[in-house]
């Protein structure tokens, strides 16, 4: 029997330059590797091509180079990988799990202003309010109607169909194996609650996917094994954890770990320079001064 190679990855989205949250992130994942005699992989998360410049890939490679990190080649870019996500979110549509939702997002705003005058609206794990539309309920030949003339839509999860889906997996109830840490010390097995997230978007009429979609279709392409990320993605683990078990792919272990805050503690930005890679190193810090930095 053959054993996968303990196989990592550092996957930064191309939208501004590195800081030290990410100096972190990557450095740990290289160090594991090298622990595991395993490979360490970079991804670029470019689905936003709104946002993504080709001047920000370069510059995540030089960061990483300085800071001593080697990766194989070549590197995955989601954006050249559409046509897996499409097959996907095809997938996920043959279960009957997926549903076209016309609302904008002022109409979206609109309703759960409705929604939280009415009474509490829920709010998924990251503060935002949970989709209030009832666009599953809309009759087929309406949804042919409106994609046929043109209107812009998401793609969204039944929630309620797919877990009714799953719930007699023998992976049910969901779970996930944390070696790291949630926000609130959450370790070892931890149960997943997919249904916090409500019916999430999986992809958009112009962008055929979506961080999680991705994310989760890159991992098993990619073989990953071990997910080592910021703290700020450990809820977003359920929603993967899902989206596996629906496609049938293996689940890696994950380590969520702490994140490097400002000194307001708030979350690093991109655009602060002070917390910078390039600033850091034209201000003549050293790779080991930022290892140092960081705590590692
Ligand atoms: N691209 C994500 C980010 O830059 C990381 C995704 C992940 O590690 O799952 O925050």
């Amino acid at each position: 029997m053959t054993h996968a190679a303990a196989t990592f990855r550092f996957a930064p989205s191309p939208n501004g330059f590195l800081h030290i949250g990410h100096a972190l992130s990557a450095c740990l994942n290289f160090d594991l590797a090298r622990q595991a005699g395993g490979r360490f992989l970079l991804r670029i998360e470019d689905i936003d091509q709104a946002r993504c410049r080709p001047e920000f890939e370069t510059a995540i490679a030089e960061d990483l180079s300085w800071l001593g990190l080697a990766w194989e080649t070549p590197v995955r870019r989601q954006s050249e990988a559409f046509e897996a996500y499409r097959a996907a979110l095809r997938a996920l549509d043959a279960m009957g799990v997926v549903y076209p939702s016309f609302e904008s997002r002022a109409e979206i705003a609109r309703l759960v202003a409705e929604r939280e005058r009415a009474g509490a609206w829920p709010r998924d794990p990251d503060g935002a309010p949970l989709y209030p539309g009832q666009a599953n309920r809309m009759e087929v030949a309406e949804r042919a109607r409106r994609i046929a003339s043109g209107a812009p839509y998401a793609l969204r999860l039944d929630m309620a169909a797919a877990l009714a889906r799953i719930a007699n997996h023998a992976l049910s109830p969901l779970t996930w194996v944390e070696t790291g840490c949630g926000p609130n010390g959450e370790t070892g097995i931890v149960p997943a609650d997919p249904a916090a997230w409500g019916d999430i978007v999986l992809a958009r009429k112009e962008t055929p996917t979506s961080y999680h979609l991705s994310v989760v279709v890159d991992d098993a392409a990619q073989a990953v094994t071990h997910v080592v990320r910021g703290q700020d993605l450990f809820a977003a683990t359920s929603i993967h954890r899902l989206l596996q078990v629906l496609l049938d792919l293996p689940a890696p272990t994950y380590r969520h770990h702490r994140l490097i805050l400002d000194a307001q503690g708030n979350k690093l930005a991109k655009s602060t320079r002070a917390t910078g890679l390039r600033e850091l190193r034209r201000g003549g810090a050293s790779h080991a001064d930022i290892r140092r930095l960081v705590g590692l």
